[in-house]
Order: C-alpha cells, then sequence, then structure tokens
C-alpha cells in the first residue's frame, strides 16, 4: 500500500515558539493546521518560550523555533523543510505511474480515489494541504448525503483516508512545474527537480486567492490580514470586532463562523446586495444573526497600525465618502484565479484563463484548431490529448464541491477510455 501524506508524524507532539503577529508564525500556524498536525503555541515573550528558547541555545530573534516531543529543534526556512521536518509524505516513491494528478482539492481527491479504487498507479501532487479551498470550509452545508453539513477539514480527512486505503500515494508540498509529453505520455517537472512520469495526467489544481493589492493593506498580510482563512485564525477573534471582504459564499460562511466567537461580524460588500454572488440560504442565514452586519456598496481603500492592523479606511462607491473605523482583524474573501501557470500555450483556455475541455473547445478546422487529432476530444480532455481537466480548474465548472467531486471521479472513467483498458 502506499504511504499515507501522514505516516511518520501520527503520534509526535509539537511546541512552536512564534510571535504571533509574525508573518512567518502565521505561514506556519496556517501550514501545520491545514495539514491536520496539533501543536502547542507560546509566545517568544512568554516564560515557558524564554525558556525553551534559552534551554536550546535560541534567542527571541531565531523564531519561529519548532521543538520536537523527541529534542529535534528546526528554524524553518520555507514550507517543503517545514513539510519534511514534520513527516508528510513530500517525495514520490516512484518515477513511473499510470496515472498523475496534480492538485489535492476535492476533484484531485475524487480522482485519486477512483483512479487506484480501479487499479490505476495512481500519485497525486499536493503542493500546500490536502483539501484545497474546500478545506478552508467552516461548514459545506450543499454537499449531498451530508444534511447538517460537514466541515472541510472533516470532508478532507475522510477523502484523505479513503483514497490511503486504495493505495493512491498522496505526496505534499510538491509543486508541479511544467508538463511535456513523452514518447509513453507525459513528464511533469516540480519546483524541486523532482520529474515524475505517468501514461495519463489529471490537472486538478483548482484555483489561486486574490489578493486586494493595497500595499498599505498588504503589509499587514498575517499579521491583522488574511486571505480565506478562518478557521485557523477564528479561536484568536474571541470578543473582537472582525472585518469581512467579500460578497460570495466563502465569505458568508466565514461570517457565519466567525459570529459565534467574535464581538461584532462586519462584512464589507463592493456589490449593492448580497444576492449579487450568494446563495439564497445562506443570505438568510447571515440576516437571522444579530452579531452580522451587512454594508454593501463599501469598500476598503487603506489600512494602518504598528506592529499589526490598528485601523481601516473604507470609501463608499456611490458617494466616495470615507470613514476611518478601528479593525484588528481583516479577512478577504475576494475570488479565485485559475490555477494554470504552470501549463504553457498548448493548452487552450477561455478569456479568463480557465482550461477548456472536450466540447467546450472550438474545433476549427485548418491550422487554427487548438485540437491536434483527427478524433474528437473526451468530455474532459484538454487540447493536449491524455490531459484531462477536472474542478474549478476547468471552464464553465460550477465552483462547487460537488461539481468538482463529479469531474474528478469522471476524469477517472475518460482516462480508462484514452488509455485503451
Ligand atoms: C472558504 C470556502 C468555502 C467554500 N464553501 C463551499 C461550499 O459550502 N459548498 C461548495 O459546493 N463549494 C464551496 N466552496 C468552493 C469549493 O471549495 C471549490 O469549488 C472546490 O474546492 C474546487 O475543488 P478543486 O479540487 O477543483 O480545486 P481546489 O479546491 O482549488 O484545489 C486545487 C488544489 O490544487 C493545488 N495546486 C494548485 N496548483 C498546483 C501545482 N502547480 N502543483 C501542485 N498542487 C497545486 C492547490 O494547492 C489546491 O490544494 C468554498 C470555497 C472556499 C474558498
Amino acid at each position: 500500500m502506499a504511504p499515507t501524506p501522514r505516516d511518520e508524524h501520527d503520534g509526535a507532539e509539537l511546541t512552536v515558539v512564534a510571535d504571533m503577529w509574525s508573518p512567518a508564525c502565521t505561514v506556519i500556524r496556517t501550514f501545520l493546521a491545514r495539514n491536520e498536525i496539533a501543536c502547542r503555541w507560546v509566545q517568544p515573550t512568554d516564560q515557558a518560550g524564554r525558556e525553551l528558547l534559552t534551554d536550546h541555545g535560541f534567542t527571541v530573534a531565531d523564531t519561529p523555533v519548532l521543538f520536537g516531543s523527541d529534542g529535534r529543534t528546526l528554524r524553518p526556512t520555507d514550507e517543503e523543510q517545514l513539510a519534511q521536518w514534520v513527516g508528510l509524505h513530500t517525495k514520490p516513491t516512484s518515477d513511473s505511474y499510470d496515472l498523475l494528478i496534480v492538485g489535492g482539492g476535492p476533484a484531485g481527491m475524487a480522482a485519486a480515489l477512483y483512479g487506484a479504487s480501479e487499479g490505476l498507479r495512481t500519485i497525486l501532487l499536493e503542493r500546500w494541504a490536502i483539501g484545497g479551498q474546500a478545506g478552508l470550509s467552516s461548514s459545506i452545508q450543499n454537499y449531498l448525503g451530508f444534511p447538517d453539513g460537514i466541515s472541510g477539514s472533516d470532508l478532507t480527512d475522510r477523502a484523505r483516508r479513503q483514497a490511503c486505503k486504495f493505495g493512491a500515494e498522496l505526496v505534499i508540498s510538491l509543486r508541479a512545474d511544467h508538463l511535456r509529453p513523452t514518447d509513453h505520455g507525459f513528464a511533469v517537472h516540480c519546483t524541486d527537480g523532482i520529474t515524475i512520469t505517468a501514461r495519463s495526467v489529471i490537472v486538478a489544481s483548482g484555483a489561486t486567492f486574490r489578493t486586494l493589492d493595497i500595499p498599505s493593506v498588504d503589509k499587514f498580510n498575517g499579521r491583522g490580514v488574511f486571505y480565506f482563512s478562518a478557521l485557523t485564525e477564528a479561536p484568536l477573534c474571541s470578543g473582537s470586532d472582525v472585518y469581512i471582504v467579500g460578497g460570495a459564499n466563502s465569505a458568508g460562511q466565514a461570517a457565519v463562523y466567525f459570529a459565534s466567537c467574535a464581538r461584532r461580524v462586519i462584512m464589507l460588500v463592493r456589490a449593492d446586495s448580497l444576492a449579487v454572488e450568494m446563495s439564497t440560504y445562506l443570505i438568510e442565514q447571515i440576516e437571522a444573526i444579530p452579531a452580522i452586519e451587512v454594508r454593501t456598496g463599501v469598500e476598503v481603500v487603506d489600512a494602518s497600525g504598528d506592529t499589526h492592523l490598528e485601523h481601516l479606511t473604507l470609501r463608499d462607491r456611490t458617494t466616495g465618502a470615507v470613514e476611518q473605523v478601528p479593525a484588528t482583524w481583516l479577512f478577504a474573501f475576494i475570488g479565485a484565479d485559475p490555477a494554470t501557470e504552470w501549463l504553457d500555450g498548448s493548452f487552450a483556455r477561455d478569456d479568463r484563463g480557465y482550461l477548456l475541455t472536450g466540447p467546450d473547445i472550438a474545433i476549427v478546422d485548418g491550422s487554427d484548431s487548438p485540437w491536434p487529432l483527427s478524433r474528437p476530444p473526451l468530455h474532459l480532455e484538454t487540447t493536449v490529448p491524455g490531459v484531462f481537466a477536472a474542478g474549478d480548474v476547468r471552464a464553465f465548472n460550477g465552483h462547487r464541491v460537488a461539481g468538482a467531486v463529479g469531474e474528478g471521479s469522471m476524469a477517472v472513467m475518460l482516462v480508462h477510455k484514452f488509455l485503451g483498458d
């Protein structure tokens, strides 16, 4: 059976000494939480933190420092090193597979499960953490079979165990950097120099979050400003005011989630109404929670503070009036772009960069046709024959967990057809 992504880690205990307001601390906290690695956090200025540092010959300037229960220590320089140190499965066990999947969100995990359970030697590469965007959801209410909802981390854990049970190899902290056809299939080159070959590929790399792109706000990333993260930070926001930027379902879910612990949740929505982007069930839920205030037609234009976020400047988009409000916590959920930067120009895309597949590939007669063969493309096949796309990365996908899971599963059936099994 293939190694699970957490084989060597299970049972270990970690202590992290890091300043809560340092960006490096946020990266570590998010990485460990997303990979479901339990740890104890200690401020470097607390007595326990000072003692741990001194006992191991470190100073506050060396933080963040990780301490293992076995006496090992680490000053992490990047996520890959951190992943290796905590014992995640970061290297493939072979260099050749039947099916290679890029992306460990719902689409990729469904493909891994079906690929492995139907006899394909299957490997999945995930650059960050299994679960993808869905892993960040506090409560997924619209996924079939879970009438009371399920948290993203619970769904992820179930998917991971199920895929591993069938022998799928899940590799964490490995980023696909380039894909090229070979005589017998494809080679995927990864950022750390590893190359993996496979007879077929499913691209399930989903979408990457947009940031506000306001320099004064970016300055506070991880120090009061957070993107698409709620689960990790929520315990720290207890009793505070929380600002949420965005008007789609992910922002709505976060508002509901924070309302259970924050003093007040203020949603800042650029559109004139939540109905523009949000599902009706969520709007009704938000309207029923007195602690949530929805401000429409408003945008963030500036931020200020000393060591962390202290004030936001908001602008009314209709009148142009600006106001400054005290704010310590800002969570932005403002959309995402397709994660296709690692694929070259032989993959046809729509005007927003999402991959075109199957019947959506316009078959143009002559040399302009993006499809190179005389047979028509299979349903989820990209313009590179034998490479399929599933989930949010695909054009005309509904950007829902159920759609991603369905497409991931269906892509495996098409892979079988392509391979002639
Ligand atoms: C906060 C939040 C709440 C949501 N709530 C709901 C909900 O309640 N119901 C619902 O139906 N939908 C919800 N969604 C949407 C849903 O999560 C997405 O539609 C779904 O996750 C898409 O799955 P995916 O596998 O296609 O892509 P993703 O989930 O985006 O996963 C793609 C994965 O690929 C990885 N990756 C990208 N590039 C590379 C690379 N080069 N190499 C290796 N790995 C790579 C990424 O790190 C990521 O883990 C929510 C989304 C968010 C952000």
